[in-house]
């Protein structure tokens, strides 16, 4: 009798704490560009499975144990940063002088908060000091050497600009000199805790051959990056110029907010608007309860996402 009453209380808890647990997770992006099987060895393929499956799993810890969603948004593009397979952090692409300049941001869907740092040159992980620009001061978007100093002064790891030196990136700026070519490659995440609270944050070494002191859209709010719990949470990848004009985060946004449109519907509009500018690139945006679109109008880019419900799933391919 007392064994059986043990027995159904276990599971009376068992079946509440499933119930009591709101469905959670997030959708990562690694950058969109002109990538084809055609041009993917199996080897690299294999690579950039194997990191991004990493970094979902790292952001999907933190919000199982019921960590927040800006704490599984940086350290979930931290280890994308760390990698040199994308263009943040260790992998960033180099300006046309042959350095590195860094931006990054990130949002706080709850409080509308947001941090950025824009052309920073030896900070190891921007998507950090970007949460320093947050929470440890009054603006939002820090510049240059300020930028430097102030990641510094908070204790983040510094390096110097050489770490951010590969072979493969240099290469890509020796042939963009010689003829125009496009590199994308940003890193991106989008996630929603168990409080129901969105995040989004997206990092970058910009352009391929950018000019120097030139900002994209990923360090500004509205544009590379926003997230809002009244609407949804979106990262964005592609030709920053045409993401800065055409305020591609914020729009999709206010489609949800002004027409009611889903996240798929309004994510979809804004790529498509983005084609007809002629501009290239692809967004990940999720809403308050875990519905999320992954469009792009590139030949492909590197997204993946893991939710409480459902696998963990990578993708490069358009299909
Ligand atoms: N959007 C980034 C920029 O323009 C580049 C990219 O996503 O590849 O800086």
């Amino acid at each position: 009798m007392k064994q059986s009453f043990i027995i159904f209380s276990v599971l009376f808890y068992i079946s509440c704490s499933n119930f009591s647990d709101e469905h959670f997770g997030l959708v990562i992006h690694g950058g969109a560009g002109t990538i084809t099987r055609e041009n993917m060895s199996a080897e690299k393929e294999a690579e950039y499975i194997s990191k991004l499956s990493a970094a979902l799993k790292t952001g999907y810890e933190i919000l199982e144990k019921g960590g927040s969603s800006l704490d599984a948004v940086e350290a979930t593009i931290r280890v994308m940063e760390d990698s040199p397979l994308f263009n943040a952090g260790k992998g960033a692409v180099f300006t046309g002088e042959g350095t590195n300049e860094l931006d990054a941001s990130i949002m706080d869907g709850e409080t509308h908060q947001a941090g950025a740092v824009a052309g920073v040159k030896t900070v190891k992980n921007p998507i950090t000091a970007a949460r320093k620009v947050m929470e440890e001061t009054q603006h939002v978007l820090l510049a240059g050497d300020g930028a430097d100093v102030f990641a510094n002064e908070q204790g983040l790891e510094i390096v110097p600009n050489s770490y951010f030196h590969t072979e493969r990136r240099f290469k890509s700026l020796m042939k963009a000199k010689e003829k125009e070519i496009e590199k994308h490659g940003t890193v991106g995440c989008v996630a929603l805790d168990k409080k129901g609270n969105l995040a989004a944050g997206t990092s970058t070494g910009g352009l391929t051959n950018k000019r120097w002191g030139r900002v994209g859209d990923s360090p500004i709010i509205g544009a590379g990056t926003y997230a809002s719990n009244e609407t949804c949470a979106v990262s964005g990848t592609g030709q920053g110029e045409y993401f800065i004009r055409g305020s591609v985060a914020y729009d999709i946004a206010a489609q949800m907010d002004y027409e009611k449109k889903s996240v798929q519907d309004a994510a979809q509009a804004v790529v498509d608007k983005l084609t007809d500018r002629g501009g290239t690139g692809g967004v990940i945006a999720m809403d308050g309860k875990g519905s999320f679109a992954m469009p792009f109008n590139t030949e492909g880019m590197y997204r993946g996402y893991y939710f409480s419900d459902s696998e963990l799933t990578v993708k490069i391919y358009k299909d």
